[in-house]
């Protein structure tokens, strides 16, 4: 496994992934659409939040139980998370920790959940 860096757009936020990240999946829903994600799915032990946990704010909508988390000051989402699973933007992952183009991109249906 490799640690990967990743951050909102301000800075505020930081934290790290320990994972393979070999692919990246594009949610149709009515929230990731709007905000461009590009998403891994990682388990919540394999990610720390080094920085700015306090700086996230959460969002709930349908049926609340994915807390989406957004940093207050520049509005971007680095993660968001339910139960014990993490939904990693791997668009917030460092361009030097992580090449876009080597990722196998995955569509989900979101809208149909
Ligand atoms: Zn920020």
């Amino acid at each position: 496994m490799k640690t990967y860096h990743g951050s909102c757009h301000c800075g505020a936020v930081r934290f790290t992934v320990d994972a393979d990240l070999t692919e990246g999946m594009r949610c149709n829903c009515s929230y990731c659409k709007r905000k461009g994600m590009l998403l891994a799915f990682i388990p919540k032990s394999q990610v720390t939040i080094e920085e700015g946990g306090e700086t996230l704010t959460t969002y709930l909508f349908n049926k609340k139980v994915i807390n989406h988390q957004f940093c207050s000051i520049c509005g971007v989402q680095p993660f968001g998370h339910s139960g014990d699973t993490m939904a990693i933007n791997l668009n917030c992952i460092a361009d030097e920790d992580l090449d876009h183009t080597t990722l196998t991109i995955k569509e989900i249906n979101g809208k149909s959940f």
